[in-house]
C-alpha cells in the first residue's frame, strides 16, 4: 500500500499562505539596555554562506575568537569562549559548570539581575544567601568581608554592570578577599565587556561571562564565557555531572581544545559576527573604546541635567555604558518611551523591577557610543517632554 497525503488529515488555515510579504525591518536608533545597533560591518560579516563548524577555516576562526575575547577581557584563561545563546545562556553556563549541589551561592543583590543570578544558582540546588543593597547602589569591600565571614561560600557572585540600575560594582581588592576566604568569583560583565574597564586576571575572577548585542556592536546570540584555572580544577572535581548538557564545558571544552570532537553545531555565522565585532574592538584598542565610552557618556549627562533631568546612580560608579535618569514627577514614564519609538524611531529602556516607572535607560554602548547619538535623544527627548507638559 502506498501512502497519500491523506485528504481527512485536520487542516489548519492556510489561506495566508501566499499573503506573508517579505521581511522589512524598521530602521531604529536603539539606545535602550541592549541589543544596541550592531556596527554595519559586523551586519556584513555575518551576511555570508555558512562554512562547516569542523572545516578547518571555521577552527581557525574560532581560535582568532578566543584570543580577540581574551583580549578584550584582559584576561589568559584558556577557557574563553563564546556560548551559544544570549547573554543569560553564558550565564547559566557559569553556574551550571562551577555550582555543585549543595554548595553556597553568595549573591550581590542591588539590582534585577542579581535576582537572576540567585534563580539560576537555586536550579542547580545550590544553597543561596544573598547580600542586599538598595537599587542604584554598590557594594563595600567591608560589606562582601562580612558577608564572606558569615555564609563562607564556594562562589561569590557578583554584577559588574547593573544594567536595571546603571550601577558600577567596583571591584578592585574583591578578588584577593575571595582567595582569603577560598572561594571563587563570579562576575555578570554583560554591560561592560568593550565599554567600561575590565581587568579580569589583575581583579582575580574566576568566571565571567557576557553578551554580543550590547558592548561589543554585535547581534545578539554568541556570548562571552570564561574561567580560570581554579574554576577548572573545581569542575575537574566535580562528584556529579553538570546539570545542563548544552553548556556543560568539561564536554564543550573538547570541541574549542585539542580533541575537535562535535558537541553541538556551532552558531556559524554568529561566530562570524562576533570575531567580527572583537576585531574592530582590538583594532580600535580596548582602553580607546573604554575612552570613548566614558567621554559620550559625559556628554550625556551634561545634556540631560541641561534639560533639568536628574541621573539616578551618583557619578564615582555611574556607568557608562547604561545611564538611568529619574522621570519628572508629573510626566508618565511609558508615554514617554512610547513616543520615543513611534515619532522619533528611537528606542530607551523603561525602568524594570523596583526602579519601573521611576526611570528610563539610556544606553550609549558599543558602535551606539557616538556623540551625533548623543544629540538625537537628547533632542527627541526635549521635544516629546515639551509636548507631554
Ligand atoms: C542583558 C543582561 C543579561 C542577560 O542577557 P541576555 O542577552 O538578555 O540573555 C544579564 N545580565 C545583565 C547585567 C544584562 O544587562
Amino acid at each position: 500500500m502506498t501512502t497519500t497525503l491523506s485528504p481527512s488529515l485536520p487542516k489548519v488555515d492556510n489561506t495566508f499562505r501566499k499573503s506573508v510579504p517579505p521581511l522589512e525591518v524598521p530602521e531604529r536608533l536603539l539606545l535602550g539596555p541592549g541589543p544596541s545597533n550592531a556596527n554595519p560591518a559586523v551586519v556584513a560579516a555575518m551576511n555570508r554562506q555558512p562554512i562547516g563548524h569542523l572545516d578547518p577555516a571555521y577552527l581557525h576562526l574560532m581560535d582568532e575568537v578566543q584570543t580577540l575575547l581574551r583580549y578584550a577581557w584582559q584576561t589568559a584563561n584558556q577557557m574563553t569562549l563564546p556560548i551559544s545563546g544570549t547573554g543569560s545562556a553564558a550565564m547559566e553556563a557559569t553556574l551550571a559548570n562551577a555550582v555543585e549541589p549543595g554548595d553556597v551561592v553568595l549573591v550581590g543583590v542591588n539590582g534585577y539581575f542579581g535576582h537572576r543570578l540567585v534563580d539560576m544558582a537555586e536550579r542547580y540546588r545550590a544553597e543561596v544567601k544573598t547580600i542586599n543593597q538598595p537599587w542604584g547602589e554598590v557594594f563595600s569591600l567591608q560589606a562582601l568581608r562580612a558577608a564572606l565571614e558569615e555564609h563562607r561560600p564556594q562562589i561569590l557572585a557578583l554584577v559588574h554592570a547593573e544594567t536595571s540600575t546603571g550601577a558600577r560594582q567596583p571591584l578592585e581588592g574583591v578578588g584577593d578577599l575571595c582567595r582569603e576566604y577560598d572561594c571563587l568569583l563570579l562576575i555578570d560583565t554583560v554591560t561592560s565587556l568593550g565599554g567600561v574597564p575590565i581587568f579580569l586576571d589583575e581583579w582575580k575572577v574566576d568566571l565571567a561571562y557576557s553578551c554580543s548585542q550590547k558592548g561589543l556592536s554585535c547581534p545578539p546570540g554568541s556570548s562571552p564565557f570564561t574561567m580560570s584555572e581554579r574554576a577548572l580544577a573545581k569542575l575537574d572535581k566535580r562528584q556529579t555531572k553538570v546539570a545542563n548538557w548544552y553548556l556543560d564545558i568539561s564536554m564543550l571544552r573538547n570541541y574549542w581544545g585539542q580533541g575537535r570532537v562535535y558537541h553541538h553545531t556551532a552558531p556559524v555565522n554568529m561566530t562570524y559576527a562576533i570575531r567580527e565585532a572583537l576585531r574592530l574592538l582590538a583594532e580600535e584598542g580596548v582602553e580607546n573604546s573604554w575612552q570613548r565610552h566614558q567621554s559620550t557618556a559625559e556628554k550625556l549627562w551634561d545634556g540631560l541635567q541641561d534639560l533639568g533631568l536628574e541621573c539616578h546612580v551618583p557619578k564615582d560608579y555611574r556607568l557608562p555604558t547604561l545611564t538611568t535618569v529619574r522621570v519628572p514627577e508629573g510626566i508618565e514614564a511609558k508615554a514617554v518611551t512610547k513616543r520615543l519609538l513611534e515619532e522619533h524611531n528611537l528606542e530607551i529602556g523603561n525602568g524594570l523591577g523596583e526602579l519601573g516607572g521611576k526611570v528610563w535607560r539610556i544606553g550609549l554602548m558599543g558602535y551606539n557610543s557616538r556623540p551625533e547619538n548623543v544629540d538625537q535623544v537628547l533632542s527627541a527627548l526635549a521635544a516629546v517632554l515639551a509636548k507631554l507638559r
